[in-house]
Parts: structure tokens; sequence; C-alpha cells
């Protein structure tokens, strides 16, 4: 099922009754060249990459339950290329390149709308930070603008600029930031990878990893096993469970992150904003809700819902910064199972198995790396090789010392 202008009108003037599934719902066959398991966006775009990039296309993607189902239909939207460390500014640079071609080359509306991030600051410390973070982003290719505190008064004029603490003092501004459909992406990556031949495989969860001889040999799962030359977890927030049915354990823990979406209201907010002095960040969707989010819950879980205490520090950021938004009324809350790594950037590697390879780690900000990763975990299950943007991301990083801290708050997974 292709979308065009024809199609549209055709199905327009006849009930839209004739539209069809987007992809199949084949049983698992016996035997595969690469299994992948989780049908998030990472699992999505590798499957789909792995068939345009590579031409492999006896692949399965084996999702426990449905296709987008975890944290890619549940975060808030933010795509950005905004990070300075060398490690995860290419690969975001890359990442980004992708979701600017991303619709054309899907043939799919992901609603990517470049609206712009404004990155708040509050402190002539912070500004420095931002000054350095924005040369570096320059460097590397990408957009970057510093604001003083006029322009942000004039840009932004329902932020609360004299907060006695908190006073907006300027923001680093990145154009070519912006949001996009989060279930769209997911979809349109399995069409995709459906159409080049892709078995994706819904309510099919994997339950054990087959290894002999320190190679793995595929995969037992609720439908039965299947063999694999090659499997690749991604797995997102139950990364560490999956990894250790091959007897790994990860540097990862689990923690929960919520998000929060108001009534609908009208056109308020037309690009996101982040509060320097909180964990608080704001979009207003295209349906008009208010989008927002915060910090971790501090405990790990494997819980994906959250609790009243962050939901309280939340709205209390947000009232700081735009006090009006009080007279808003939240509509819903959920929560996600984040994959935090010690230092925050994620891992996209082998193992020391044989055929297995994982792409994990992705912390609080995988959704913007959706296509990058996919295109780079293809690569590497490919070819057995490096793709040079996400080469850093070495799982023996940590072993080695060299982490890619970006926050600069040390190991402790939950502050990342
Ligand atoms: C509230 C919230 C806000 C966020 N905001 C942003 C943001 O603004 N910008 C940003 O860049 N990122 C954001 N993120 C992070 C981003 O959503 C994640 O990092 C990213 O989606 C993770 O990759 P994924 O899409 O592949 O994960 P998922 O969608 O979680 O995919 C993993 C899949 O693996 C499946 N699975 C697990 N175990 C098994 C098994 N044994 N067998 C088969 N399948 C299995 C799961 O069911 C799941 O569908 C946010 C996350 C949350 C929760």
């Amino acid at each position: 099922m292709r979308f065009n202008i024809l199609e549209i009108v055709r199905q327009g003037l006849s009930g839209n009754s004739g539209w069809g599934p987007h992809w199949r719902s084949p049983d698992p066959k016996p035997e595969y060249d690469v299994v992948i398991v989780g049908g998030g966006g990472h699992g999505l775009a590798t499957a789909f990459y792995l068939a345009k990039e590579h031409g492999i296309t006896n692949v399965a993607l084996l999702e426990k339950g449905y296709l987008g189902g975890g944290n890619v239909g549940r975060n808030t939207t933010i795509v950005r290329a905004n990070y300075m460390l060398p490690g995860n500014s290419e690969f975001y640079s890359h990442s980004l390149k992708l979701w600017e071609g991303m619709e054309q080359e899907l043939n799919y509306n992901a609603m990517m709308s470049q609206r712009g991030i404004y990155n708040l600051f509050h402190s002539d410390g912070q500004r420095d930070a931002y000054a350095r973070r924005g040369n570096q982003m320059i460097s590397q290719g990408d957009d970057a603008e510093l604001l003083d505190r006029a322009a942000v008064r004039r840009r932004l004029p329902f932020l609360d600029h004299d907060n006695a603490r908190f006073p907006v003092i300027g923001a680093l501004y990145h154009g070519r930031g912006g949001t996009a459909r989060h279930d769209a992406v997911a979809w349109g990556y399995a069409r995709g990878a459906d159409r080049r031949g892709v078995d994706l495989i819904q309510n099919c969860e994997v339950i054990g990893i087959d290894i002999e001889g320190g190679r793995v040999r595929g995969v037992q799962t609720t439908r039965g096993a299947i063999r694999a030359k090659k499997v690749a977890l991604v797995t997102a927030g139950r990364s560490s469970q999956t990894a250790a049915m091959a007897g790994l354990r990860l540097p990862i823990e689990s923690h929960v992150l919520q998000a929060f979406v108001s009534e609908g209201l009208k056109p308020l907010i037309d690009c996101v904003v982040t509060f320097g002095m909180g964990h608080f960040y704001i979009s207003q969707s295209d349906k008009g809700g208010l989008v927002f989010g915060g910090d971790l819950d501090f405990y790990a879980s494997y819980a994906a819902r959250g609790n009243l205490p962050m939901a309280e520090h939340v709205m209390e950021a947000g009232m700081a910064l735009m006090p009006m938004i009080g007279q808003a009324r939240v509509l819903r809350s959920w929560g996600g199972i984040m994959d935090m790594t010690p230092d925050g950037s994620p891992i996209i590697d082998k193992t020391d198995i044989r055929g297995l390879y994982l792409d994990c780690g992705w912390c609080y900000g995988g959704f913007k790396a959706v296509p990058g990763s996919g295109f780079s975990l293809a690569h590497l299950v490919a070819t057995d090789r490096h793709h040079a943007p996400a080469a850093r991301f070495r799982l023996d990083r940590f072993a080695r010392g060299a982490v890619i801290d970006e926050e600069a708050t040390g190991s402790q997974h939950n502050l990342h």
C-alpha cells in the first residue's frame, strides 16, 4: 500500500474502504540469515536498512508485543543534533541528515517538523557552556545560534523571563531540530522493511538464545525455535534481560521516564523549549496538546509507568518556567523503560559471541537516533565492520575508560 495523491482521492471518494494492511503477518520460518529481536524504532530501522542498503532480506524481526508498543511510541518526539563530544557529535549529525530525507525515502508522512529547539540558559557559566557546545555543533556541520536575552524574550514571550531564581538570559537555538510523529516513524520503517521482504513477526517473545561453540545459532521464542546465522538484540529498556539470555551482563540500568500531555489548546508553542535549571522540556503537538517531560524516576524499575513525586517535580519545573501552564489540564501521563548506561551514551557493537550484536543504551535520547542507529547497526551486521559515525559506541569503552560522558555527571546511570 503506497500513498500518492491519486490513491488518496480515489480512497476518499470510495469511503476509504480500500486501504489494506501496511505489512504482512507471516508465520516465522524455521531459519533466517538475520534475526532482529525488538520491534521498536531501532529494530525496524535496522531491518529496513539491512534490506535497502545491503540487500539482506532473509530477515525476521521478532517483537514480543505489537510493533511500536515500546518506547518508540511513548517518547516526546524531539529530534536534534546538538551533541558536543566526539562519538555522539558525528553520530547524531548523520542521524539528523537521515531524518531530513526519511519521508521521501519511506514515502510515508512521519510529520517531521524542523520547528527549532531553544535550550535556555540562566547563568553566565551556562552561557559559556552553550557557546562551546554551539561551536562544536557548527564545526560538525550542524546549525547553532547563541541568542541573547532580548532575542529570546521576543521569540518566546510566554516564558517567565524574570523569574527571581532562574531568570532567562539567553538560549542556544538549533533550527534544524524539532519533532516527528513517533508512531508514524515506526509504521513507515515497518512498511518499508516488509515491502523489501523482511518478516515482521508480532506477539513473538524471544525467551532464549542458542549458542554453540562460541557462535550464535538462533533463538527460542514463544512461537518455537528459529535458527539464524546472526542475531541482533535491539530491545531498549529490556536489553539487560535479553543479553542475559546469552550470558552477558551489560553495564545498563533500566529506569522509568515519564511524559505528560495537556488537553488540546490553540497554537501556543511553535518550537521546542528546554529549561536550563530544571529537567523540563515542552512542545505542542499538532492536535494541540502540550507535550512535556522531565527527569527519570530515580530508582531502577521495569514498570512502564511512573510515580506521583516525579509528576509533581515536572509540574513544578513547568510552573517556574511558564506559570500560565497551570491553567491547562493534564490529559494523561505515561512511562517508558530507559536503558541507561554509565556514561549516557549508547552501545552499537559485536559481542564475544560470534554473530551476536547489541544495539542498546539509548537512555532517554534514542528517538532522534532511530535512523542513524538502524543504518549503523545494519552496516555492522552486514559487513562486520563498524560504521564510521557509530564507531565509538563500543561495549569495551567502559573497561578502557574511553567513556562519552556528554552530561559530565560521572558514572551514575540515573543522572545522565
Ligand atoms: C517518556 C519518554 C520520552 C522520551 N523522549 C524522547 C525524545 O524527546 N527524544 C528522543 O530522542 N528520545 C526520547 N525518548 C527515548 C526513546 O523513546 C528511546 O530511546 C527509543 O525509543 C528506544 O529505542 P526503540 O524505539 O527501539 O525502543 P522500543 O520501542 O522500546 O523497542 C524495543 C522493543 O523490544 C521489544 N522486546 C523486548 N524484549 C523482547 C523480547 N524478549 N522478545 C521480543 N521483543 C522484545 C519490546 O516489546 C519493544 O517493542 C523518550 C522515551 C520516553 C519513555
